[in-house]
C-alpha cells in the first residue's frame, strides 16, 4: 500500500490508508474495516457496485459548484442548526454544494447534512503543508480524508495575507492531490494590483507556481475560484466585464499550463457574492459556480445563490 503524503507518514505505516491508484493497481484489495479511503476511492468502491456516483470526480463534472467557506465561524451546534435549515430550505438541483466549516466542525456538520439526506460535499478551509507528523497546530490532509472531505479551499486570499507565498500554496495543492482530495485554489489581485493594470499577470503568476506539479492525470479534480482580494468580504464587486476578462484569462492560462485538460475544471467566482447579486454573477460567460464566504452563513441565503446558478 502507498503512502501518499511525505516521509512523515511513515510514522502511519501500520495503519491503513488506501486510494484509488492502490485500487486501480489491485482491484481485488480486500478493504480492512478500519481503513481510511480517500475519496477518490471512495467513489471507486461506489461505483463496483453498491452506490452510484453523484459526480464525477475525473473532470466531468458538468453542474455549477457552489461552495460555502465559513471562515471562523459557527459552533458545532450551530453547524447542525445550518444543515436543519438548509434541509427546509428548496432543494436545488443541478448544482453541487459544498460547505467548508471549521476544522472543529467537519464531523459534526457532516454527520448532519447526511442525517438530512443532504448530498453536500464536505470541505476544509486549508490543509497542512506536511503530512503527519511533529507539526504543532496543522490539520494533515489524511485527517480531512479521515472525516470525509472531498474538497479542500487552498490559497485562500485570507491565509495568503497571513503570510503564505506561492510555494506554500504549490505544496498545498500538492499534498491535496496526492491525499486525493479536490483542491479548490484561489487565485486572485490585490486592489493595489488592479489599479496598477496587474490584475492578470498577478494570477498568472499565481496559477504557474501552483500547477506546476499538476499533471494531466489530476487536472480534472481541481476546481479555481477568482477570488479578487478587494472584494473579499467588503461587498464590493468588480464589473461583469472585469469577473469575465479574468475567468476567461484563467481559462486560457489553465489550457497553456496543462493542456486540453485545463478546459476541465470549474472555474468559479468568490467575492461578496449575495442572493442579489448572484443571477448576475453566476450568468457571466465561464462563470462554473461561486465560493461564497459571509452570504453562506445563512442556509436560507446560500440555497438563494444556489438556487441563481
Ligand atoms: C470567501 O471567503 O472566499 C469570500 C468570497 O467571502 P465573502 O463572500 O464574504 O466576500
Amino acid at each position: 500500500m502507498r503512502a501518499p503524503l511525505d516521509s512523515d507518514t511513515r510514522l502511519m505505516a501500520n495503519r491503513p490508508w488506501i486510494t484509488a491508484r492502490d485500487l486501480h493497481a489491485n482491484p481485488d484489495l480486500e478493504i480492512p474495516a478500519d481503513a481510511t479511503l480517500t475519496p477518490l476511492a471512495r467513489d471507486l468502491v461506489r461505483a463496483r457496485g453498491q452506490e452510484p456516483r453523484r459526480a464525477d470526480s475525473a473532470g466531468a463534472r458538468r453542474e455549477a459548484l457552489v461552495v460555502a467557506n465559513w471562515k471562523s465561524h459557527k459552533t458545532r451546534a450551530e453547524a447542525r442548526a445550518f444543515a436543519a435549515g438548509l434541509a427546509q430550505a428548496q432543494a436545488t438541483h443541478g448544482v453541487q454544494l459544498v460547505v467548508c466549516p471549521p476544522f472543529t466542525a467537519l464531523d459534526t456538520l457532516g454527520a448532519a447534512l447526511a442525517e438530512e439526506g443532504l448530498a453536500v460535499e464536505l470541505g476544509a478551509q486549508d490543509v497542512s503543508p506536511h503530512g503527519e507528523g511533529a507539526h504543532t497546530g496543522e490539520v494533515a490532509a489524511r485527517h480531512l480524508v479521515e472525516v470525509g472531505c472531498r474538497w479542500v479551499i487552498v490559497g485562500h486570499s485570507e491565509r495568503r495575507y497571513a503570510g503564505e507565498d506561492d510555494a506554500l500554496v504549490a505544496r498545498k495543492l500538492r499534498v491535496s492531490l496526492d491525499a486525493e482530495l479536490q483542491p479548490i485554489l484561489c487565485v486572485g489581485e490585490t486592489l493595489e494590483e488592479r489599479k496598477a493594470g496587474r490584475a492578470e499577470s498577478v494570477v498568472s503568476r499565481q496559477l504557474e507556481v501552483a500547477l506546476a506539479g499538476v499533471s494531466a492525470g489530476e487536472v480534472g479534480r481541481l476546481a479555481l475560484a477568482y477570488e479578487p482580494r478587494w472584494a473579499i468580504g467588503t461587498g464590493l464587486t468588480p464589473t461583469g466585464t472585469e469577473v469575465t476578462e479574468l475567468l476567461q484569462h484563467i481559462r486560457r492560462r489553465l489550457v497553456a499550463q496543462l493542456g486540453e485538460g485545463g478546459a476541465a475544471p470549474a472555474v468559479l467566482y468568490g467575492g461578496s457574492v449575495k442572493p442579489k447579486n448572484a443571477a448576475e454573477l453566476m450568468g457571466l460567460p465561464g462563470c462554473g459556480g461561486a465560493l461564497i464566504g459571509g452570504a453562506a452563513l445563512d442556509p436560507v441565503a446560500f440555497a438563494a445563490i444556489a438556487a441563481a446558478c
